[in-house]
C-alpha cells in the first residue's frame, strides 16, 4: 500500500515536471526531428546579466540560438533526473564541483573529447574523463577584521583556525551546504579523514555561534563583532566591495581577505568551480560542444568570470580589479573530482563533529 502510494506521488511529481518542460520540449521536438538544427538547450543555474552577452555573442558567432532554462542549482539537478532520457537538455551549467559530481553519479552527462577544452583548462579542474569541465574558480578564503587581527602573525592556513585562541571567534555557514561539503572533501583528500575529523571537531569548538545564514552573513558577523574570522567564497567579499548599499560598503570596508595555505610547501587555498556537463540525452551535442569550447575562449572566460566576480580558469585572461586588488595567490592543485567524491564522508565526518 506504501509503495503504491509512492508510486502515485511519483507520477503526480513528473507530470507536474514534464508540464514545466514543455516550453522547453516545444523546441527540442522539432530539433530531434532535425537533427542538425543549430540549437542548443541550456539548463543553467547562473543568473547574471553578462551571461546575455556570452549566449547573444555566440549566436551571433556560431548560428546557434540558445533556449535558456534558468533555475536553481539542486531544482535543475532534480529536474534533470526527473525527465531522464526524456530531457531536452543539452548542456548543464552549475555551480561547485560536488553539484556536478553529483549530477555526474546520477549518470546524467556524457564523455566529451575536446582538444580544446583540454588544452586550455587545468587537468585538476575538470572530469578526467571529459564528463564535466571547470569554466571559472572560485577561492575559499578567511575574511578578517584587520582590528582584532593581524594576518601576518595570526593567520595561516584553514587548520590552524582549530587553535584553542581562535576560542568563540569563527563564524562559518552550516555543513549542509556544498562549499563546506568539497572544503572537508579537499581536507580528506589532502590531509586524510583523520586529520580531516579532528579539524572539523577543532573548528566546531572555536564557533562563535551555531551556522546560520550564507557566506555574505559570515562576513557580516566578522563586520559585526560576532566573530573575528569567517571562512567564505571570495566572491561574497567582492560583491560587498562593489555594492552601493552603504551597509555593504561598511561591512566591506572593515574587513579582510586573507588567503590560507600559501606557506612555502603548503598546498594553496581551496579553490572550487563554476562548471558545465554535456547531457547523456542531448539531442545537440555538437551544439553543446561548440558553446563549451566558446566559453573558454579569452573573450567569454572574461564576461563569464566578471559575471560573478570569479577567476578564469584559462590562463593569461585578466580579472576583474576588485578581485585582482585581493593579490595573487597559489592554489591547491589537487583534481578537485576528489573533492566531489569524498562528499558523503564528509557528511558523516560532519555529523560525528557535531558541525550543524
Ligand atoms: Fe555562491
Amino acid at each position: 500500500m506504501k509503495n503504491l502510494f509512492l508510486t502515485l506521488g511519483m507520477t503526480l511529481v513528473s507530470a507536474s515536471l514534464i508540464g514545466c518542460a514543455n516550453e522547453v520540449a516545444t523546441n527540442a521536438v522539432s530539433t530531434n526531428e532535425v537533427a542538425d538544427e543549430r540549437v542548443l538547450n541550456l539548463y543553467s543555474a547562473r543568473h547574471y546579466e553578462t551571461d546575455q552577452t556570452l549566449y547573444d555573442n555566440f549566436t551571433g558567432q556560431t548560428g546557434i540560438e540558445i533556449n535558456l532554462i534558468e533555475g536553481k542549482e539542486d531544482e535543475l539537478l532534480e529536474r534533470l533526473k526527473s525527465e531522464g532520457d526524456n530531457s531536452p537538455a543539452d548542456l548543464f551549467i552549475t555551480v561547485d564541483v560536488g553539484r556536478l559530481w553529483k549530477a555526474d553519479s546520477a549518470g546524467l552527462f556524457q564523455p566529451v573529447k575536446s582538444d580544446a577544452l583540454e588544452s586550455a583548462i587545468p587537468d585538476n579542474l575538470r572530469h578526467p574523463g571529459g564528463h564535466w569541465f571547470g569554466l571559472t574558480q572560485r577561492a575559499r578564503v578567511i575574511v578578517y577584521n584587520p582590528e582584532t587581527v593581524d594576518p601576518s602573525t595570526d593567520l595561516s592556513t584553514y587548520e590552524a583556525l582549530t587553535d584553542p585562541k581562535w576560542e568563540g571567534r569563527v563564524c562559518i555557514r552550516s555543513s549542509s551546504n556544498i562549499y563546506n561539503q568539497s572544503l572537508m572533501g579537499s581536507l580528506i583528500t589532502n590531509l586524510g579523514p583523520e586529520a580531516a575529523s579532528e579539524w572539523a571537531e577543532g573548528m566546531v569548538n572555536n564557533f562563535a555561534r551555531e551556522p546560520e545564514g550564507g557566506d555574505t552573513d559570515q562576513i557580516r558577523g566578522v563586520a559585526a563583532g560576532v566573530c573575528d574570522v569567517a571562512i567564505a567564497n571570495h566572491y561574497y567579499y567582492a560583491r560587498l566591495v562593489k555594492s552601493d548599499k552603504p551597509e555593504d560598503q561598511s561591512v566591506a570596508a572593515a574587513t579582510a581577505v586573507f588567503f590560507p595555505n600559501q606557506g612555502e610547501g603548503d598546498r594553496g587555498t581551496h579553490v572550487n568551480i563554476s562548471g558545465a556537463g554535456v547531457l547523456a540525452h542531448a539531442p545537440h551535442p555538437d551544439s553543446a560542444v561548440a558553446f563549451l569550447e566558446y566559453l573558454i575562449t579569452p573573450e567569454a572566460q572574461a564576461i563569464f568570470a566578471r559575471g560573478n566576480n570569479e577567476y578564469p580558469v584559462v590562463e593569461g585572461v585578466e580579472v576583474d580589479p576588485v578581485v585582482a586588488e585581493l593579490g595573487d595567490f597559489k592554489t591547491d592543485s589537487a583534481s578537485i573530482s576528489d573533492f566531489g567524491e569524498k562528499n558523503s564522508e564528509a557528511l558523516i565526518i560532519f555529523d560525528e563533529a557535531g558541525w550543524k
